[in-house]
């Protein structure tokens, strides 16, 4: 027997991706591609889904991820399909699993493993040796990182399978890596560039679609425009794509007082300039307000600052260089770690003290805080730098702490109710109470709102394919970031239905036929006959983000059923194990 459809999604209503009216209709899949959509679909079908009056759109595209790595240790990649991710492009911010030679670039999804291998209390040495992380390597997961090519790691990931379509793009960073060792905090040589961009020319042969730098990592820092320019040519000419986290915070590691952070504005200039010289299309990565603005919260201020900084991309489009930007759905955590310790403030002294409770032994001594302080004032530990931000105890807000009178307060509050300074009063709240939680407050997301109506935006979670359990072992114990899980509900909920910015055919619009047609995914983001079948049938009544910064860890609400290449991989909100997906490789 054979049925003439294999999936039928009847009493559906089908926004296309394309932008159109959403319509009622029917949607008709016959092996890995959609057969038929519109009013009157009629036919057999082995599996028949009546969605009762749910969105049926196509597949989220998430354009900034990390996935890449983690797709091998977490196939399934529930958090992403969970939350209607069913294509994430993989290899952003530089960094890549591969090219690999003898040393490996610090891969963040393995913080635990380099912690282990690269004791530290500042500052991990980003580039270390192969052998050294495949010890512990082993002992941890069994079987090594030996793969070189991203070719090879292609292979990897096939074999296992995997749930969503990756899209791949080379790291530059793993490519300055792979030429320069770690003499690399310095410009290349002209025959290093060579070399670097033979390397950009294999990957891009092995089905790459582009090329990523990471301007404020190591070793993506120490590039220079000739050089990104020299390596971008090469993507270029394979249709490539660029994608740009730009220098915004700088290098991150010291900055003394009176060293002035590097304007954000610059690194997007640079990304448009190598757009420019290499005519190759840029996409700018999580972009943010450009230009600062102090005391924070002020409508009118972020309002321009946000047109400043969209000034500076449609000028450049004007002038007829392809640029476009995407924006991190969750406007306080964006990132890929989340911590609810306080205690994370201190972060090289709690690695040091080994403890929570440790450390605020340890914080007892008056010397040990006097160091303490030194160190933050000179601008040693980029993750409490008051000369970079001057507003920092603003942020964190005590939730949770045996000192009840400091429950609800900012740090900046407590430390008046003391009368400390607020560095004074971040070890006095520790050593009463080490395990004061704290998260970051505030429900203003108007800038993410404002960069969400623009046509050329799209999303990115900025995140791992990891599952709900996962969790750091070292100090400060990260947890996932929330986007991990709830990303694009959360930008459907803000966007669409509780600020309604955008129309629910735009918002769809920008997470699917758009981010299609930069990337070239041919035959992807779009409900019509011929297209893929990745599915995403939703509730936009009720779809929510469910996680907090104390539990990031919580699937959301409203995505029903999830169809990757024509394969169910969320039915009724349960992940059915398929892995159907496929790298996206460059045609
Ligand atoms: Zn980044």
């Amino acid at each position: 027997m054979s049925e003439e459809f294999d999936i039928l999604i009847v009493n559906g209503l089908i926004v296309d991706g394309a932008g159109s009216g959403a319509y009622r209709g029917s949607v008709a899949i016959r092996g890995e591609r959609i057969a038929e959509v519109g009013g009157d679909v009629r036919g057999d079908a082995r599996i028949v889904l009546d969605v009762g009056g749910l969105a049926v759109a196509p597949g989220f595209i998430d354009v900034h991820n990390h996935g890449d790595l983690s797709i091998l240790y977490y196939p399934e990649a529930e958090g992403f399909l969970r939350q209607g991710i069913t294509t994430f492009v993989g290899g952003n911010c530089g960094t890549s699993p591969g090219p690999y030679g003898d040393y490996l670039g610090y891969a963040y999804f393995l913080y635990d493993l380099f912690c282990d291998v690269a004791p530290h209390m500042y500052y991990l040495d980003r580039v270390l040796p192969r052998d050294l992380v495949n010890e512990r390597h082993r002992e941890l997961y069994g079987w090594e990182i030996d793969w070189h090519t991203m070719g090879e790691f292609f292979k990897r990931v096939e074999a296992k399978g995997l749930s969503p379509n990756y899209v791949p793009l080379v790291g530059h960073g793993e490519i300055r890596t792979l030429v320069m060792g770690q003499d690399y905090r310095r410009k290349a040589t002209r025959r290093e560039v060579r070399r670097m961009q033979e390397e950009v020319r294999r990957a891009m042969e092995e089905g790459c679609r582009g090329l990523s730098v990471g301007r404020d990592y190591e070793p993506g820092y120490y590039a220079d425009l000739e050089e990104l320019v020299a390596c971008a040519r090469v993507a270029a000419r394979y249709g490539g794509i660029y994608t740009s986290h730009s220098l915004r915070t700088g290098l991150r590691r010291e900055r003394r007082p009176g060293e002035p952070p590097p304007p954000k504005a610059k690194g997007v200039q640079e990304a448009i300039e190598v757009g420019r010289r290499c005519k190759i299309p840029i996409q700018i990565s999580h972009l943010s307000p450009l230009y600062d603005v102090y005391p924070a919260g002020s409508e009118v201020m972020t309002e321009a600052s946000v047109k400043a900084t969209l000034k500076l991309i449609d000028d450049a489009r004007r002038e007829g260089v392809d640029v476009s930007f995407d924006v991190i759905p969750h406007h306080l955590t964006g990132g890929i770690y989340t911590s609810p310790w306080l205690a994370g403030l201190l972060l090289p002294w709690l690695r040091v003290t080994g403890s929570r409770e440790r450390l605020a032994q340890a914080l007892r001594m008056e010397e040990f805080r006097a160091e303490i302080k030194a160190s933050i004032m000179s601008g040693k530990w980029y993750g409490l730098n008051p000369n970079i931000n001057p507003n920092w105890a603003a942020e964190p807000t005590i939730v949770s702490c045996r000192e009840e009178r400091f429950m609800g307060k900012t740090l900046a509050e407590v430390a008046e109710m003391l009368g400390l300074e607020p560095i004074d009063a971040l070890m006095e709240v520790l050593a009463r109470d080490p395990d004061t939680k704290a998260v970051r407050r505030g429900d203003d997301d108007s800038a993410k709102l404002m960069f969400y109506k623009h046509p050329e935006m799209m999303i990115g979670i900025d995140t791992f394919a990891l599952d709900e359990k996962w969790e750091c072992r070292h100090p400060p114990w990260y947890m996932p970031n929330e986007n991990s899980y709830g990303g694009l509900p959360r930008y459907f909920r803000r966007a669409v239905r509780e600020t309604k910015t955008l129309t629910l055919e735009e918002a769809v619009r920008k997470v699917t036929s758009l981010p299609a047609r930069k990337f070239r995914l041919r035959d992807r983001g779009i409900i019509k006959p011929g297209a893929y079948s990745d599915i995403v049938v939703m509730n936009p009544e009720t779809i929510t983000d469910r996680g907090d910064q104390l539990e990031p860890r919580r699937y959301p609400e409203g995505i029903e059923h999830v169809i990757v290449n024509g394969v169910l991989v969320v039915e009724r909100g349960r992940h059915t194990g398929a892995r159907p997906g496929r790298i996206l490789y460059r045609e």
